[in-house]
């Protein structure tokens, strides 16, 4: 096929990649197109061609996809972070939903019939948009040399001024101007990416969603060696700050490095605490997620793991728990389990609870969150799953009743997952941020004697083409002992 780079064509979006693109052919010919929309007709200009695909740009939306809408963002298109902000939130679950269907049976080899036997429905939002309570802004200048904090223009490092972001709470603005105002009257400058000089790096926010709390973290370009006074008038800043209603924490972290890393190894608290607090609910599965009254609290530090949307982050866990199937004599692991979030959901129902992490802070915050919360049937570990579960394996032979996984987008190690098989739990909830790398794991636990019973997925980042997945694996009659 002979086409140049710069033609304009007409093509006919007929699917879409599991990155959102939209998916044109011309003559047979695949077209990857950003931004275009599943049914629709358009203008598009041919950026790249391969051997057996190309690129566009879309230029003109000819005929609209039924499923198209008004994107709340201007910027939705330059910013790259919602791919798919123009689809109706309805047609988006539909997209996610099978995503995690094609990759169970594409990479899983799960039969067809069976995944649509068992799986249920994704669980979306109500109100899809401000759902992130936490925020990460970089601070540069225009050409006039002003402070603006917006967001990187798709894969590259140059800053686009918008302190609007419709993913996150409306404080945000406010605190980013309180910051941006500031910088102006005092003359003091952002962190120049290519230099390595100028002050003031990144600003992050987070709010507790129940309890209101607000905590402000301005990363900054210094060792942060003892001293009076970090920021120019610093105190002029922190006045502002601390009059925005519900703030509670304020903190400078210190990144001298020249690095793409947000935030750096140290940081101070100016004013205020040094968490901010939040609460998550147990929701009745059987019931649309009714509240059950049953709460945990955490406390967060700027540096924490925390699920970025808790109001899906409760039904999300709300499965894992239901799917975990426990009486109250159970012994629990829970690998990969950060701060802890899913192992105090889970300790509140199992008999012991043992938690396995990497990050040791996160135990740390781990541990300091059992204790808030009195719980006192949970232990963590630090390491790494793939080492720590085969090493007290081999060593103790501990054991699991049920097994809960929540490992990052590349997945299990595959000694993590041999010692699970040998370790045999009669359930194994596995909680997954990438459908795909879930589908290769299911496929070797499945192998390994497991049946797939339940899968859900639920949608923690709606605007993006990310999902979260929930499956529940039963240890079946075929199960043996895994030779080594
Ligand atoms: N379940 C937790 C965290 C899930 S994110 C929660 O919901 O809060 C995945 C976690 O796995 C992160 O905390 C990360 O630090 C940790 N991690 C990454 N690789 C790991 C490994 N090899 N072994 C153990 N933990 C790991």
């Amino acid at each position: 096929m002979n086409f140049q780079k710069n033609q304009m064509l007409t093509v006919e979006i007929v699917d879409m990649t599991s990155e959102g693109e939209g998916i044109g052919k011309v003559d047979g010919f695949p077209f990857f197109v950003k931004d275009a929309i599943i049914g629709e007709r358009a203008q598009i200009r041919v950026t790249r061609v391969k051997k057996n695909y190309a690129y566009g740009r879309l230029e003109k939306v000819l005929t609209p996809s039924p499923f198209r809408v008004e994107p709340k963002c201007a910027f939705h298109r330059q910013c790259g972070g919602c791919q798919i902000q123009a689809m109706s939130y309805e047609r988006q679950l539909q997209f996610k939903e099978s995503k995690i269907r094609n990759n169970l049976i594409r990479i899983g080899g799960f039969d067809p019939e069976l995944i649509d036997q068992i799986m249920e429905p994704v669980v979306g939002m109500e109100e899809p948009f401000h759902y992130r309570n936490k925020a990460q802004y970089p601070i540069g200048e225009d050409k006039e040399g002003n402070p603006v904090a917006g967001f990187y223009a798709g894969r590259t490092h140059t800053i686009i001024a918008n302190t609007e972001c419709s993913l996150g709470v409306r404080e945000n603005q406010r605190i980013l101007e309180i910051i941006l105002t500031y910088m102006r009257n005092n003359h003091v400058p952002a962190y120049q990416e290519t230099t390595g000089k100028g002050l003031i790096r990144h600003v992050l926010i987070r709010k507790g969603f129940r309890s209101g709390e607000l905590m402000v973290c301005i990363v900054i370009n210094c060792k942060g060696d003892p001293k009076k006074e970090y920021l120019p008038a610093q105190s002029e800043l922190i006045e502002a700050l601390a009059g925005v209603p519900h703030m509670t924490s304020i903190s400078l972290s210190f990144n001298p490095e020249r690095t793409n890393v947000i935030m750096g190894k140290r940081s101070l608290t100016l004013w205020g605490r040094d968490t901010i607090e939040d609460t998550i609910q147990i929701r009745n599965v059987e019931k649309d997620f009714e509240a059950s009254g049953e709460e945990i609290s955490f406390d967060i530090s700027p540096l924490s793991f925390f699920q970025v949307n808790p109001v899906q982050m409760e039904k999300l866990y709300s499965i894992a728990l239901s799917y975990a199937g426990l009486t109250g004599k159970e012994t629990v692991w829970d690998l990969y389990c950060g701060i802890g979030t899913i192992s105090l959901f889970l300790a509140g129902k199992a008999g012991r609870v043992y938690g396995v992490e990497v990050v040791p802070q996160a135990v740390r915050d781990a541990e300091r969150n059992c204790n808030k919360n009195g719980i006192s049937n949970a232990l963590f570990f630090e390491g790494k799953a793939e080492e720590v579960l085969p090493e007290k394996y081999d060593r103790e032979g501990i054991s699991a009743d049920v097994m809960v996984v929540d490992p990052p987008r590349k997945g299990c190690d595959l000694p993590c997952l041999n010692t699970m098989l040998k370790m045999a739990p009669e359930r194994i909830v596995y909680v997954s941020c990438d459908s795909a790398t879930l589908a290769r794991d299911l496929k070797i636990l499945c192998e390994g004697g497991y049946e797939l019973k339940r899968v859900r997925g639920a949608d923690l980042f709606p605007m993006t083409v990310h999902v979260e997945c929930v499956v529940l694996l039963q240890k079946s009659a075929r199960w043996q002992l895994p030779l080594d």
